[in-house]
């Protein structure tokens, strides 16, 4: 079904990246400012972060996995232990905005000085320059491929076009960057979220279900050769039974065989590899897609 495979490493059949979004309370100052401070229930929810990352940490190293979490800079900068908790058991942390903004809500200007300021944060509290971004709620703007760039980032995960790696062209300088997709089939928050001030009121599912969404789409990927990146949220999948399923999913996968477990950033250095040594030739998506 994929119209132009890719080639992972060891002749593995595909590639799993679960990617935990570490938000914590950082959500509640950008959409929330002037209540934020008074949101104490919404906030103790949130930084659930605190109990759950450990705990997270916890079960890679049981089944031997490095992964990725996006973490916002002002997160990174109020929860530093955990942070560099996670550098120290050799994930990866990247980008995910300053305080949660969107970057789409933003003039240029503003949406670059908070991009820079996250570059700063992360950089300071892992003590190692970030090389991915996900533009938080996946509000990708008009603009942010040319920051990205700019910054010498080597990959993106916020868009959906395709399943496996693909370019992003800047449609003024023609310079790409690789991106590795998800899709909302992948992400916990339609799965579990709900929380009446905020106003989310997904019916939460089960464990059970909602692994059977998730699973669907890896046993997809493992047929077809393709990446599965899920878009988790500690406060969110790192709750008790919903990561007892998470490790029996892990138990499943790796039973199957042939799975490359690996950071975004390994994945993004693969990719730019095959495609640079005339091995792979994802498609390319040029940004703005429309310019008014
Ligand atoms: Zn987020």
């Amino acid at each position: 079904m994929l119209a132009n495979p890719i080639t992972w490493p060891n002749g593995a059949r595909c590639a799993v990246a679960i990617t935990f979004d570490m938000d914590s309370d950082s959500i509640l100052y950008s959409d929330h400012a002037d209540r934020a401070s008074t949101m104490i229930g919404t906030a103790s929810w949130l930084r659930y972060d605190q109990v759950a990352v450990p705990r997270i940490l916890k079960l890679y190293q049981k089944h031997d996995i490095k992964q990725t979490f996006f973490i916002p800079g002002w997160t990174a900068e109020r929860y530093a232990g955990i942070v560099r908790e996670i550098v120290a058991e050799g994930h990866e942390v990247a980008l995910h905005g300053y305080y949660h903004e969107k970057p789409n809500t933003l003039k240029p200007e503003i949406e670059k000085y908070w991009f820079e300021k996250s570059v700063d944060a992360i950089s300071t509290v892992t003590g190692r320059k970030p090389v991915g971004f996900r533009a938080p709620s996946y509000r990708f703007s008009k603009h942010t491929l040319g920051y990205l760039l700019d910054a010498g980032l080597l990959y993106d995960s916020s868009l959906m076009s395709d399943d496996n790696p693909y370019l992003l062209a800047d449609k003024g300088s023609g310079r790409t960057l690789v991106e590795l997709p998800t899709d909302w089939s992948r992400d916990d928050w339609p799965q579990y979220t709900n929380n009446s001030e905020l106003g989310y009121r997904m019916p939460i599912k089960s464990p059970r279900a909602a692994m059977e969404v998730f699973i669907s789409e890896f046993d997809a990927a493992w047929a077809h050769g393709g990446m599965w990146v899920a878009v988790w949220h500690p406060f969110v999948s790192g709750r008790l039974a919903r990561l007892m399923a998470v490790d029996e999913m892990l138990d499943y996968m790796k039973s199957k065989g042939g799975v490359w477990f690996a950071t975004l950033e390994d994945i993004a250095r693969h990719a730019r590899e095959q495609i640079d040594q005339g091995h792979y030739a994802p498609m390319i998506d040029s940004v703005p897609f429309h310019d008014a």
